[in-house]
């Protein structure tokens, strides 16, 4: 029942629910008919048999009989008997056997094959001859056929009632519901497309369902706001410490020039001069990333010549494997040009390469790899470091979210592949991540060639 949709659950239950009173009705129904036939019967037994008393006279010696008993008005047979049960005169239905002892007055159902007869004796003065019995029989069988045509008529009806209940309680639900399905695709829309600015625009409605869907667009309103104060606000943080931070940083790099300075002076400017060039950095991707919420960011879009740039960020990252003697192996394609963003794509790769050294292990190997087919850009970036825990991999993407905090660098933000991501979908491709712990990572990334 869990898995059945609310509509599907509503349109069984009307179905439900008008069967039962469906039944009820015919079950009422036929019994009321039945016992109308019934009575409807036993009021003509009575009326025939009653007046047949005035049709028998005694006249010149012998009993004169109407040619009325003869009629089978009604389906009622009339028969006229002596005291002791001698037949005088009159009939009975084919196949009735007239063995009933007589009884006056008295209504009596006599069941003989498969025909039920209704039976009513008259002990009637007639006169100057003495008493009589007046019989009248109605036979059973065409109630019987009345009641079986009612009750044909509601075995086809009964079925035909619950389908046209099924299909109009369905069309009913589904009427009704309408307003959920656009609440849902609503949320939906705003879960897949990341965009907050979707309402659910019911209109004027007045039940609790239109009340809810107004309720709903106000809550987004305000998250709305909301989220916009705080890319706002973020934005503008990371806009008013830019300049501080650069002045810091210019600074340090000045008081470092100064070639007097002592040791110890050296080695703190040399740590401040560190800590600034890493909040400096922090800043400018917090900066990039509000200004993509935003939609302000720009991308300048260009023909690169996308191996020249990889082959360039892979020198660049010599210096930085070096340290760590891990050896950075690239097979690029020569030769791939792609419509992009220079610089964004620069930082993607680097990105990617600073976490495979960051997190890569000592003495060991980055792999680069860079290849066009089927009017895509492949690109990887393979390490033989530390890898990611299963549960944390679907969360890296997340901004400030680091796998293993004990492991990260000082100089780690969790920002970085939140831009990666960010600047492949910019340019339309898709990056995913595999990895197993212990034995390394790979990160693949797929750019359409012309976009
Ligand atoms: P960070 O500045 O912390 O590197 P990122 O957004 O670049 O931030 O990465 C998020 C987290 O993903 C990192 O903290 C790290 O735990 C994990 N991660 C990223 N790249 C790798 C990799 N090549 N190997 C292992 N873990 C990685």
């Amino acid at each position: 029942m869990k898995k059945i949709s609310l509509k599907m659950k509503l349109t069984l239950l009307y179905t439900l629910l008008m069967s039962g009173v469906v039944v009820i009705i015919l079950i009422l129904l036929f019994s009321l008919s039945s016992r109308q036939i019934l009575s409807s019967v036993q009021s003509r037994l009575r009326n025939r048999v009653y007046s047949a008393s005035d049709d028998i006279e005694y006249d010149n010696g012998r009993l004169d009989f109407d040619s009325d008993l003869d009629d089978t008005e009604w389906g009622i047979y009339l028969s006229v008997y002596q005291e002791d049960g001698t037949y005088l005169y009159g009939r009975t239905p084919t196949g009735f056997s007239n063995t009933m002892a007589f009884s006056d007055n008295a209504l009596r159902t006599f069941r003989q094959g498969n025909t039920t007869y209704y039976v009513l004796d008259l002990y009637t003065y007639v006169k100057d001859y003495g008493n009589v019995y007046i019989r009248g029989v109605a036979s059973g069988t065409d109630a019987e056929e009345d009641m079986i045509i009612i009750r044909n008529a509601a075995l086809i009806l009964m079925p035909l009632m619950v389908l046209l209940t099924a299909a109009l309680s369905y069309f009913m639900t589904r009427y009704t519901l309408r307003p959920v399905s656009r609440i849902t695709e609503t949320v939906q829309q705003i879960c897949l497309e990341k965009d907050l600015s979707k309402r659910v625009h019911l209109g004027e409605g007045k039940d609790e369902i239109y009340q809810l869907a107004r309720t709903f667009d106000d809550m987004l309103d305000q998250v709305e706001t909301g989220m916009k104060r705080e890319k706002q606000f973020t934005s503008d943080v990371s806009h008013e410490l830019r300049t501080p931070v650069s002045a810091m940083m210019l600074q340090c790099e000045e008081l470092l020039d100064d070639p007097d300075l002592d040791e110890k002076t050296r080695s703190g400017i040399t740590f401040l001069d560190q800590k600034v060039r890493y909040l400096a950095r922090m800043i400018s991707q917090l900066l990039m990333l509000s200004r993509a919420d935003q939609g302000r960011q720009k991308v300048q879009m260009e023909s690169v010549d996308f191996s020249e740039m990889t082959d360039m960020v892979v020198q660049e990252a010599q210096d930085m494997a070096q340290e760590r003697q891990i050896r950075i192996q690239a097979d690029i394609q020569p030769g791939i040009h792609i419509t992009g963003d220079e610089t964004l794509l620069i930082r993607m790769w680097m990105n990617l390469l600073e976490n495979a050294v960051r997190y890569g292990k000592d003495g060991g190997h980055v792999h680069v790899g860079l290849s066009e087919k089927d009017g895509f850009v492949i690109g990887t970036v393979e390490d033989d470091g530390i890898g990611i825990a299963p549960e944390d991999l679907p969360r890296i993407w997340e901004r400030f979210y680091q796998a293993d905090t004990s492991r990260s660098r000082s100089d780690s933000s969790g920002l970085g592949l939140s831009m990666v991501r960010w600047i492949i979908n910019a340019h339309h491709g898709t990056i995913q991540a595999e990895s197993a712990p212990g034995k390394g990572s790979r990160f693949t990334f797929k750019l359409p060639v012309g976009k």
